[in-house]
């Protein structure tokens, strides 16, 4: 397995609508099992494929957050939102690309979401709360929606200023 490097905030490949994934099997089992390992090391408990710079509708998240939980690894290819709750929660979101930024997003509170595994076969589950919270930012990403998109224009301005910043100082390391 190889750790990909995360990009972050503001790159053009974060705004973009990925495409759907129509090549399953061995090379794409490779890129959810490589996500997930980059996942699991940053840490963080959701990452798409734009993240990493693949522009396909795929997402892994494993929402087990207690440190003696059993891991719950999940791979979604062209996942697609068919069910959302009228009821809403706010959860306090970060982002692997906008590393150190959090901010409370009200989201619906339950969601039921259909996806394909990376065989092509079909699955159809509820998800509720935090994983709700995550599936939800996650497939956002492959729209190219951020959380703090979100936010009002002010505070997403600071936070992007605060990328930037970031950025160049990454690169001059
Ligand atoms: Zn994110």
């Amino acid at each position: 397995m190889t750790l990909k490097p995360i990009l972050i905030h503001p790159d053009p490949r974060l705004k973009k609508v990925c495409d759907p994934v129509s090549a399953f099997g061995r090379d794409l089992a490779k890129l959810a099992d490589d996500m997930l390992e980059t996942m699991y090391d940053a840490p963080g408990i959701g990452l798409a494929a734009p993240q990493v710079g693949v522009m396909q509708r795929l997402l892994v998240m494993d929402c087990v957050k207690e440190a003696d939980g059993t891991p719950a690894p999940m791979v979604l290819v062209n996942p697609a939102v068919t069910w959302k709750s009228e009821e809403r929660n706010i959860y306090e979101e970060g982002c692997l690309s906008i590393p150190g930024q959090y901010a409370e997003i009200e989201r619906p509170k339950s969601v039921r979401v259909s996806w394909q595994d990376v065989e092509g076969k079909a699955h159809e589950q509820e998800f509720d709360a935090l994983w709700a919270t995550c599936v939800q930012h996650e497939i956002d990403h492959l729209d190219g929606v951020l959380f703090i998109d979100y936010l009002k224009p002010l505070k997403r301005q600071m936070i992007t200023r605060k990328m930037q910043k970031l950025k160049r100082e990454q690169a001059r390391a």
